[in-house]
């Protein structure tokens, strides 16, 4: 697999949000969202067997596996194997624009699923397939940046609706008033987070 970096943290994102977590991060994305803040993880990354990352991850009991894009990694379902044998709870983050049915449908498995709004540019290429494997545990994610998004968001949960959980985000993580006053005046069953560890340690990448 193609790896970025490896650190230990805070989930600062999702239903886990504020658990310690530790992340693998791979290398390699087929998007380029307008907003990205991870772009030195679009490319590049060092060639790494799964051998060698169980070796590297500690034994932090949740382990979060995110990108650039995980889910372009060919060895991506040995590594969840190897780390479910090993107790490990995942949340995996993918940018929904690739086919997730090979993720197992495990209770240890949480699915990240974004869906990319208007101004990430990329909206075109989320892959609505991707649903139908969604499930109670998993959540799917809005990163939102303005109305147009806020307004996109709430349309596609409508139009689209599945049995899984709603996150709504801000880009850049902060500015969650307008979307929390949204949800509120619509009544909509929707988790309204910040990016908790932009709130701790700004941009800074890993501790
Ligand atoms: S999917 Fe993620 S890593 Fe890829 S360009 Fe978008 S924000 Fe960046």
């Amino acid at each position: 697999m193609m790896i970025c970096e490896y650190f230990r943290s805070i989930q600062g994102e999702g239903l886990t949000i504020g658990v310690p977590t530790y992340f693998i991060r791979t290398a390699g994305c087929n998007l380029r969202c307008e907003w990205c803040d991870t772009t030195y993880a679009r490319e590049g990354g060092r060639e790494t067997s799964v051998d060698e990352i169980m070796e590297i991850v500690d034994d932090t009991r949740d382990v979060c596996i995110t990108g650039g894009e995980p889910m372009l990694q060919k060895d991506l379902p040995e590594l969840l194997d190897r780390l479910l044998k090993a107790g490990k709870k995942i949340v995996i983050e993918t940018n929904g624009s690739v086919d997730i049915s090979g993720i197992p449908k495990d209770e240890n498995v949480i699915v990240s699923l974004d869906v990319k709004c208007p101004s990430s540019g990329m909206s075109g290429k989320n892959l609505l397939s991707n649903l139908e494997h969604m499930g109670k545990k998993d959540q799917l994610k809005f990163v939102i940046g303005d109305q147009v998004d806020l307004n996109y968001a709430i349309r596609f949960i409508r139009e689209n609706p599945v049995d899984t959980n709603i996150i709504f985000g801000a880009v850049g993580g902060m500015d969650l008033l307008p979307i929390a006053e949204e949800v509120v005046h619509r009544k909509l069953d929707v988790r309204v987070l910040p990016q908790l560890h932009k709130m701790i340690w700004g941009d800074r990448r890993s501790v």
